[in-house]
């Protein structure tokens, strides 16, 4: 059946955003660059997006006189993290085109309801045991086997909500840490650890019409359980990039996403793709679509969430990302911080600078990150890292 018309929110309309980060803050840079007013929710008053957006609406997600005031401000409503109660979204949705839908906000904010979505839409994960006491969670770790990955089924995110289990005393101090819960236990997600040889994320986006654009695959390297360096091109076999594309375009379209998403995966040992996780937005492994893309991921999302054509993913250049964590800035006796050698860093050619705004450089915290373009991925890394290290003063 074909897809129904959509009539677009051109320039000049009002683009609502859930969440107010560097995620939020750069979605409206390129929206206000294309002549769209931007109005964004945040519980934080002092947020990245706050200098970027036309309107900031402070309150509390949950808030129905709040989510009316956006609701009849806004022609379409998108988000930014997927920590926010699926009923915001619901409330909203009601009054005001949200997109993507809140339904699909309420699948892949919870490992739980994400994984069950993929297991039965056939798309391949590690495997996995949906746990709610220490029995189960006992049960699960017999079944799957040891080294496992703990993970709560809500609220996780770079890395937090998670541990390894390694040995069979690991299993009760995991429950006791993660299950247990002061409000009574929490949902939590087993998985079998995977041996994977690299992992990969793929950012796409589905417009009204059910056209998809897929950005090429980014290679991506954790430091913590927290991105450190993304690159492109991936280095892959042409079957594991194909594989990845085909399987985030229909995970897509399973979903029935209306904006952009992003595909985490594992590249198996035997070549093969293993889902991770789904991002219902923007995603970090895709800020070096700014410089190395047509179309950055940001322009796509308000292309896509308009209605409008989407944009050439086309890849400009080879290029990579590096984070920028709290961890570079030094702490002073005063509470206050002392700023990376932003010079320093600058003086390698070809490497850009993105800052966030954020005043508390808290360790752990993406402060902003570099991208840099080179000739070849590898050539990419070395430049965004010298650059890093000369920032970070090694
Ligand atoms: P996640 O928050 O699920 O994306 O996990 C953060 C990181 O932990 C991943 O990017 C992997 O590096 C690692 N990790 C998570 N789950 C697994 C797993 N089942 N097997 C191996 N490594 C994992």
């Amino acid at each position: 059946m074909a897809a129904p018309v959509v009539t677009p929110i051109l320039p000049g309309g009002t683009l609502g955003i859930l969440g107010g980060g560097q995620l939020g803050a750069m979605f409206a840079m390129a929206a206000r660059r294309m002549g769209y007013r931007v109005e964004a929710i945040s519980d934080v008053a002092d947020c990245p997006a706050a200098i970027h957006c036309d309107r900031l609406h402070v309150g509390d997600y949950t808030d129905t006189a709040l989510l009316a005031r956006v609701a009849a401000g806004c022609d379409v409503v998108t988000f930014e993290f997927e920590n926010i109660p699926a009923e915001a979204g619901r409330v909203l949705a009601a009054a005001v085109p949200v997109r993507p839908c809140p339904e699909v906000l309420f699948t892949t904010q919870d490992r739980a309801r994400e994984k069950t979505f993929l297991t039965q839409h056939g798309f391949a994960c590690a495997p996995y045991r949906i746990v709610n006491s220490p029995d189960e969670l006992q049960r699960a770790a017999a079944e799957l086997g040891l080294p496992a990955v703990l993970k709560t089924a809500a609220f996780g995110y770079d890395g937090k909500g998670q541990m390894r289990l390694v040995a069979p005393p690991d299993i009760e101090r995991a429950w006791a840490t993660l299950g247990a819960g002061p409000e009574g236990p929490r949902q939590l997600v087993l998985e079998g650890f995977i041996d994977f040889d690299c992992e990969i994320s793929v950012v796409a986006a589905r417009g009204t019409d059910g056209m998809v654009a897929v950005f090429p695959p980014t290679r991506n390297a954790h430091a913590n359980h927290i991105l450190d360096v993304s690159s492109v091109p991936a280095g892959l076999a042409d079957s594991i990039i194909d594989e990845a594309v085909a399987t985030t375009g229909r995970i897509l379209d399973a979903l029935g996403v209306i904006g952009v998403a992003c595909v985490e995966f594992f590249v198996t040992k035997a070549g093969h793709v293993l889902v991770n996780e789904i991002a219902p937005r923007t995603h970090n492994s895709g800020h070096l679509t700014i410089e190395a893309c047509e179309t950055s991921q940001f322009e796509q999302q308000v292309r896509a969430v308009c209605g409008l054509p989407l944009g050439s993913t086309r890849l400009r250049s080879p290029a990579a990302m590096a984070n920028l964590l709290g961890d570079c800035w030094a702490p002073c006796a005063d509470g206050s911080y002392q700023d990376p050698d932003w010079a320093a860093a600058l003086e390698v050619p070809g490497v850009w600078l993105h800052l966030y705004g954020k005043r508390e450089a808290r360790r752990g915290r993406k402060m902003g990150h570099l991208t840099a373009l080179a000739a070849t991925a590898d050539e990419a890394v070395e430049k965004v890292t010298t650059a890093r290290r000369r920032a970070c003063r090694g």
